[in-house]
């Protein structure tokens, strides 16, 4: 359905995806790096951890790349950061308090599979070691399929892996050639049915609209294919044209991107295929199948949002490894040196690479659980969040007043202190969310609503 004029123009609003909140753009620099490495130390016994490991490489540069990644043409540069990542494993380890082992490991990047399998294999030897991965726990992989040797599939397999998300974003040739990721069809496919027989049994693809040239039948006709190869999860993201911030970008010509409408048009088409093919819709921009741990945790109010988007790991302390990777602890967030080079000067030197934190208030805490809950379930009782973190059922009266305002329009509904989005803006909730936002410059930096 054509989106109405107000969808229209809140659609066209530049604000966060809440991936955190504050957000990552609020961070300051860790001057010394002291504070978080207290905060390290002083996880607790019963704390569950989890660890994203950001490898920052590729083969190839997609041109509408939005990650923190360098492509690397001979495997040396690869191999360097191996060991810096190998040692980095160990200071975090050492660092840390006492914590009840890892629930969670999530690897992305870039492409977690452009280092070697024999390398990817010892590093996930060395996470499990170090950071005690608990048994049944969620180990994770993104992967350019592309580069999936068979050798890579099978170290996965033999390293444990229990999830893959494999970066399809369109299976239209011609878009492909627009955006310089080619891979066709039948190589996803072949990569799925390997993957499968090496026993990595829960496949995640993430899909795209809004790239250049495409339409909503080519998004039809993608997802289409998609539910053929059966995924247990998939992402739509909408494609965020920033050639501002990233210069590769600026190959992508606006002539070849959908205007507002067309976008809306492609994540409806999306929409529609998922939903008539028995997926389940997750927040913004997940579907699932009704049995995936995803979908359960959605339907229990048990689904998080961290900085991988969806999960539902309840893991309270993040632990960041590599380059630009962000971090979560009881104090605040972390994040590590973005530059590969002086992440691994400070390695080699035998200190953690945190080079920003953000201190988090008992007031960002209750704002972070409300904009969580509505990301997540698209409804949430504030009094009943505030009185869960201290605060008066009132504290937060103000910001339902702002809700209130976006009633007219229809992107939601108060009831007393209860705030829920009706399902036909679900894909518009980040602007309800925005009004709980103590912090919200709205600024380019951040992308576009839909
Ligand atoms: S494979 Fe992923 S991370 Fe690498 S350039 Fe393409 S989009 Fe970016």
């Amino acid at each position: 359905m054509s989106p109405n004029d107000h969808q229209l123009r809140h659609a066209q609003r530049n604000l966060p995806r809440y991936t955190s909140y504050p957000t990552a753009l609020a961070f300051e620099p860790a001057a010394d790096g002291l504070a978080p490495v207290d905060w390290l130390a002083g996880t607790r016994a019963a704390d569950a951890i989890s660890a994203y490991v950001h490898v920052p490489f590729c083969r190839r540069l997609c041109w509408y790349c939005g990650c923190h990644t360098t492509v690397a043409h001979e495997y040396d540069r690869i191999g360097a950061y191996y060991e810096t990542v190998m040692r980095e494993v160990d200071l975090l380890a050492d660092g840390l308090g006492d914590h009840a082992g890892a629930a969670h490991l999530h690897f992305g990047g870039g492409s977690p599979n452009a280092l070697s399998p024999e390398h990817f294999l010892a590093l996930t030897r060395k996470l499990s070691s170090r950071l005690r991965l608990r048994p049944g726990a969620e180990v994770a992989v993104e992967l350019d399929p592309a580069l999936l040797s068979q050798a890579f599939i099978e170290a996965l397999g033999e390293a444990g892996v229990t999830r893959v998300s494999l970066g399809v974003q369109t299976f239209d040739p011609a878009v492909q050639a627009k955006v310089n990721r080619i891979q066709p069809f039948d190589a996803v496919a072949i990569a799925v049915e390997r993957l499968r027989a090496a026993g990595v049994t829960a496949i995640n693809f993430d899909l795209m609209y809004g790239l250049p040239l495409q339409t909503p039948e080519s998004v039809r006709r993608t997802v289409e294919l998609a539910l053929s190869l059966d995924a247990d999860r998939i992402a739509v993201f909408g494609y965020a044209h920033v050639p501002w911030m990233k210069k590769h970008q600026e190959v992508i010509k606006d002539a070849n991107l959908a205007d507002a409408v067309g976008r809306w048009a492609q994540a409806d088409a999306a929409d529609e295929a998922l939903v008539a093919g028995g997926y389940v819709r997750i927040g913004i921009d997940h579907y699932a199948k009704p049995q995936d741990a995803l979908a359960k945790a959605a339907a229990t109010g048990a689904l998080r949002r961290n900085f991988q988007g969806y999960t539902d790991d309840p893991a309270p302390v993040l632990v960041p490894i590599g380059p630009s990777s962000i971090g979560c602890f009881r104090e605040g967030f972390v994040q590590n040196a973005v530059g590969t080079d002086v992440w691994r000067t400070a390695i080699h030197e035998g200190r953690l690479p945190l080079a920003r934190k953000l201190p988090v208030s008992a007031e960002d805490r209750v704002r972070a659980a409300v904009i969580e809950r509505l990301m997540c379930d698209l409804t949430v009782d504030v009094a009943a969040v505030c009185a869960a973190n201290g605060y008066p059922s009132h504290f937060l009266d103000g910001c339902i007043e702002t809700a209130r305002e976006l009633e007219a329009d229809g992107l939601c509904v108060v009831l007393g202190r209860r705030v829920t989005v009706p399902e036909d803006n679900r894909r518009l909730v980040r602007v309800t969310a925005a009004c709980f936002d103590a912090r919200l410059p709205e600024t380019q930096r951040h992308s576009k609503a839909v």
